[in-house]
């Protein structure tokens, strides 16, 4: 089976002070095993060292991002390498906020996906359609390509988990039901099926990305909208945004079981 995954993407928020907040509320919470649900939090770089020191050692780490290939004269970037010497396991790569706002490609991405697993790291590699794609019906062309781009640039899927993320459902209070996100999983593992391999497609998690607004706001996680998420046969969890910084989160982790 496929274990449940949770990652927590803290994005571009918190001080140093709310960052440790934050960790203590995880190192106090009750949660069910590693062997039942793997959680992984993503904070800004800077965080990185100070988050990992300080987290329980059944909970991992991820960065957010890190440069496309081997480290150099590239001023701002943050190499797989340096990752990998800290000590950090995870990496989200291709988070639709990137793709947009700074014009990273599928291309680009893929090859990102790769240097990062040539170096060791495990990756959260993201997807997912925009509302006028949606709205135009090419939902699945879409993130079909975005994932051929990264399954043209790697052979092994063992290190890569996917998080679809339908950018009309970040930040924006708008989820997708249960039957849209399972919809949209299932099609990508047959296409996963078709275009890699029977393996691949039975063992690669993909989970699900967009609820944080609607939780913080309704209680979802009450409500039984992350619950019945998580039952889909498809989803094998989350990744969060607004809720990864706050104690609802914790509930999200308990949505495994
Ligand atoms: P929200 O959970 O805030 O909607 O964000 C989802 C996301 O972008 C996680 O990467």
């Amino acid at each position: 089976g496929r274990k449940f995954f949770v990652g927590g993407n803290w994005k571009c928020n918190g001080t140093a002070e709310e960052v440790k907040k934050i960790v203590t509320t995880l190192n106090e919470a009750k949660v069910p095993g590693e062997d039942v649900v793997e959680v992984v939090v993503s904070p800004p770089f800077v965080f990185l060292p100070v988050v990992k020191g300080l987290l329980r050692p059944d909970f991992h780490v991820s960065a957010q991002n890190c440069w496309v290939r081997k480290g150099g004269a590239y001023t701002g970037e943050v190499s797989a390498e340096m990752l990998v010497n800290l000590g950090i396991p995870w990496v989200i790569i291709g988070h639709s906020e990137r793709r947009q706002l700074l014009q990273e490609s599928n291309e680009f991405v893929g090859d990102k996906v790769a240097y990062a697993l040539s170096q060791g790291l495990k990756v959260i590699a993201c997807i997912g359609e925009t509302l006028e794609q949606r709205e135009a019906g090419t939902t699945m062309t879409v993130v079909a390509e975005q994932t051929k781009a990264i399954a043209d640039k790697i052979s092994n899927w063992d290190n890569v988990v996917l998080a679809y993320e339908p950018v009309w459902a970040i930040g924006t209070g708008k989820v997708a039901t249960p039957a849209q996100a399972q919809e949209v999983h299932a099609d990508l593992r047959k296409w996963i099926h078709s275009n890699v391999s029977a393996e691949v497609a039975a063992s690669v998690r993909i989970i699900y990305g967009g609820l944080s607004i609607v939780l913080v706001l309704g209680g979802s996680v009450n409500g039984g909208n992350c619950k019945e998420l998580a039952a889909q046969p498809d989803v094998d969890g989350f990744l969060v945004g607004g809720a990864s910084l706050k104690p609802e989160f914790v509930d999200i982790i308990n949505s495994a079981t």
